[in-house]
C-alpha cells in the first residue's frame, strides 16, 4: 500500500449494522488500485511474502489463528483465491476445510458442529471453502429448515464468531461477487473445456435460476453479519486479478 492510500478493507468491508446494495456494485471495478494486470501481479509477489512473515509469527507465537471464510456463487472463484493467495502460507500451518452437502452424521448436529471442528488452533490458518454461511444461503433459498429456523441463525452465528474472536481467533470472511454474466460465461467455459468438465453440476444451472434469491440472502447474511470482530468484506471478482489482489491486501491489512 502505497502510504496515504485509504486501506483496501476500508473500501471493501460491510460497515457492521449497514446494508450492501450488491446490484449496485460494479462487480468489475477495481477500488483501491489503480495499475493493470501486470503490476497487481508484481504487488501480489509482494503481498505472499509479507503473508509467509506473518504466517511464521503466528506459528512462532502459538496465541492465535486466523480463519478466512470464502463464499461466492458458483464459479465466483474460490478456488482461484485458494490457488493464487492463501498458497502463499506454509501447508503445514495451513487447513483448507470445503463444506459441502452435509452428510447423515452432519445433519444429526446442530449446523455449527462441523465448522467448528475445522477451526484453526493457535498458530494456525484455517481456511472455509463455503462456510456456516451456507445454512443461511443454500438452506434459505432451496427452503431445507423453516424461516422460523434460519431466521434465528443470524444472530447465533454472530455470538459463535465473537465468542471464537474472544478465545484468540482473527477472523475475515470474503463474498468473491461476480456478475451474472461474468458466471453465465465461467460456467460455460467448463462445459467447452474438457479439462474443467469435473467443475461442472447441474445444480450450478439450478443455482443460476435462483439469482434473484440468493442475492437476497447474501444481502441479509452480509448486513447481518458483518461484525467488528468477524468483519465480510465484498470483493469485486469478475476480474481475477483484482480479486485476488484485494484479498491479499485485506489479509495483509488485517496480519498487522
Ligand atoms: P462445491 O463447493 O461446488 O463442491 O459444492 C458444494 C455444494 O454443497 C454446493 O452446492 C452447496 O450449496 C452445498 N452445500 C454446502 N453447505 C450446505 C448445507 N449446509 N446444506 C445444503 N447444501 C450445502
Ligand atoms: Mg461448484
Amino acid at each position: 500500500m502505497t502510504s496515504g492510500a485509504t486501506p483496501f478493507g476500508d473500501l471493501l468491508r460491510i460497515k457492521p449494522g449497514s446494508a450492501p446494495d450488491l446490484a449496485a456494485i460494479d462487480t468489475s471495478a477495481t477500488p483501491g488500485f489503480g495499475g493493470d494486470k501486470d503490476a497487481a501481479g508484481d504487488r501480489l509477489k509482494e503481498l505472499r511474502d509479507e503473508l509467509a512473515a506473518f504466517q511464521e509469527r503466528l506459528w512462532a507465537e502459538k496465541k492465535q489463528s486466523l480463519l478466512i471464510v470464502l463464499q461466492a456463487l458458483d464459479a465466483g472463484g474460490k478456488d482461484g483465491v485458494i490457488r493464487k493467495v492463501i498458497t502463499a502460507f506454509n501447508p503445514q500451518g495451513t487447513r483448507v476445510a470445503s463444506f459441502g452437502v452435509p452428510t447423515e452424521e452432519e445433519l444429526r448436529h446442530d449446523y455449527l458442529w462441523r465448522v467448528h471442528a475445522a477451526t484453526p488452533g493457535r498458530g494456525r490458518i484455517g481456511v472455509f471453502d463455503r462456510s456456516h454461511y451456507e445454512d443461511v444461503l443454500v438452506v434459505r433459498v432451496n427452503e431445507l429448515v423453516p424461516k422460523s429456523v434460519w431466521s434465528k441463525r443470524y444472530d447465533e452465528i454472530n455470538a459463535w464468531e465473537a465468542y471464537l474472536a474472544a478465545n484468540g481467533m482473527r477472523i475475515v470472511k470474503f463474498y468473491l461477487h461476480i456478475s451474472r454474466e461474468e458466471q453465465r460465461e465461467r460456467l460455460q467455459k467448463r462445459l467447452d473445456n474438457p479439462e474443467k468438465h469435473w467443475k461442472w453440476s447441474s445444480g450450478d444451472l439450478e443455482t443460476r435460476r435462483k439469482w434473484r434469491a440468493y442475492r437476497t440472502a447474501y444481502t441479509d447474511a452480509l448486513a447481518r453479519c458483518s461484525t467488528k470482530t468477524a468483519p465480510w468484506f465484498v470483493i469485486p471478482a469478475d476480474l481475477k486479478w483484482y480479486r485476488d489482489l484485494a484479498v491479499a491486501e485485506i489479509l495483509v491489512e488485517t496480519a498487522r
